[in-house]
């Protein structure tokens, strides 16, 4: 299926949000016949059905009939997992089913660079939006990060470039979407119920953001990561990888603390690292991605550089948020694994507070041991989880236990001394006490703001 077979063809949309409209109204807009389907009950898709109303897209909620199969083809929207059994029953039948992503990209006449992995997504699809508006590059940002790229890609020529944060959700529903560019930041474990707890699937998965892509397309890759490595060697395109560990003959890497990159032969000394703003090794990988991502798309050095400076992170994602009495406060909400913390914590060279906690999936907080004797001055426990926190830490370093965001801060700054870092990066789900990652952000600024 592509565009041009598309006219008075039946299309079923799977998920009413954001999305799965935009899917459905470009479709509506080349021809097809769309139904639109949500098992959400009426009462809470209201906004949605004025919409598709107002659009004269068919929709039906509260349960998918039968007449969903009734179609040619069949678009997922990216909150719909590949094991719902609307999409196994779909696919029983033989239906063709295309994520959003698929769809969006048969109307895209810019050049795509996509972005995946486990973790750093949005950090470098915001990092490499920055680059290309400082260097006003005509571009857009979308995907998983906000904006629906069915929703903006009619109005792309190809004088711009669509910057798309992708997830494996979305890829394993591609048949021929093919980026300019993709960057694969890593490959750790997340998200295994999806994959039947099997690495090689998700990793499958994740690989195949560069599965059409072919000659001199080119797949930008973490050399430091196993499953990365492991993946690799199957992209048919040029493969440029980036490195902290060793100096290389093409790519980007770290010489005497200067991010190198060497492209077509050209060597370019591009920032010395501690120059860059986002602190951390992982930042540095997300920094070494989005480099050569501009470079590649013929922004000068220079340019790169003064974003690199300036460019604070994304919201809630080792955030600054103050600096008070010589101690600095940082928002890392969004650490909502352990992975992110081990990160994390290896930020920072001044002795931290961290406020550690929350809605607990299983954690297995032992990994942290080493790193917390060598960077935690003291551990604030909160939520759901903070008796398993003190456990998981008594011995090891100071842990009070706090029962609400205000206690956690208000204890965090009496233990910190001048020339420390309190951060809040809780390795846990925020659903305890807050209604998201980014809720219990928010309240956390908020209180250190107003200390
Ligand atoms: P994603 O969009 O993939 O979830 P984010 O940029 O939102 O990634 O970052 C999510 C969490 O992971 C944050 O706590 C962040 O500090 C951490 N993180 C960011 N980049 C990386 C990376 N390259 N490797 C490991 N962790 C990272």
């Amino acid at each position: 299926m592509d565009q041009t077979s598309l006219l008075h063809k039946k299309v079923s949309v799977i998920g009413a949000a954001r999305s799965g409209i935009a899917a459905a109204r470009l479709l509506q807009a080349h021809g097809a016949d769309v139904l639109i389907s949500d098992t959400s009950p009426a009462e809470k898709l209201q906004t949605s059905i004025v919409e598709l109303k107002a659009a004269g897209i068919a929709f039906e909620t509260g349960k998918h009939t039968e007449r969903v199969y009734d179609c040619a083809l069949m678009v997922i929207s990216p909150g719909v997992p590949n094991n719902a059994p609307v999409v196994l029953e779909a696919q029983k039948r033989g239906k063709e089913i295309v994520s959003e992503l698929e769809a969006g990209s048969w109307f895209c006449r810019a050049p795509i660079v996509a972005i995946t992995g486990s973790n750093g997504k949005t950090t470098t699809t915001t990092l490499i939006g920055e680059i290309l508006e400082n260097a006003k590059k005509k571009h857009v940002v979308a995907g998983n990060i906000g904006t629906a790229f069915s929703s903006l890609v009619s109005g792309l020529t190809d004088t711009d470039i669509a910057v798309l944060e992708v997830s494996s959700f979305q890829l394993d529903h591609i048949s021929t979407f093919r980026p300019r560019i993709s960057a694969l930041l890593n490959i750790t474990p997340d998200h295994m119920d999806r994959y039947d707890h099997s690495m090689e699937k998700y990793a499958a998965s994740k690989a195949r953001v560069f599965e059409n892509q072919a000659g001199d397309d080119v797949v930008l890759y973490n050399a430091d990561d196993e499953w990365t490595e492991k993946v690799i060697g199957n992209a048919r395109c040029r493969k440029i990888c980036f490195t902290v560990k060793t100096i290389l003959s093409e790519g980007a890497f770290l010489e005497k603390g200067m991010l190198v990159t060497v492209l077509n032969g050209e060597r370019v000394e591009i920032i010395p690292s501690k120059n860059i703003f986002i602190k951390g090794t992982h930042n540095l990988y997300n920094a070494m991605a989005s480099v050569l991502a501009g470079q590649l798309l013929g922004v000068d050095a220079a340019s790169i550089r003064s974003t690199l400076e300036t460019f604070k992170g994304v919201e809630h994602r080792l955030e600054f948020v103050r600096d008070l009495n010589n101690i600095r406060y940082y928002n890392d909400s969004k650490a909502t694994n352990v992975d992110s913390v081990w990160y994390a914590l290896q930020a920072f060279e001044q002795p931290i507070v961290m406020i550690l906690g929350g809605r607990d999936k299983g954690n297995d907080y032992s990994r942290l041991n080493e790193l917390v004797k060598e960077h935690v001055r003291a551990i604030v426990a909160i939520g759901e989880s903070s008796a398993t926190v003190e456990n998981a830490f008594r011995g090891t370093v100071v842990v009070k236990k706090a029962a609400s965001m205000e206690e956690a801060v208000s204890t965090a700054k009496f233990l910190a001394e001048p020339g420390d870092v309190v951060l809040l990066s809780p390795a846990c789900a925020s659903f305890d006490w807050f209604r998201n990652y980014e809720h219990r952000g928010e309240v956390f600024k908020e209180l250190v703001n107003t200390l």
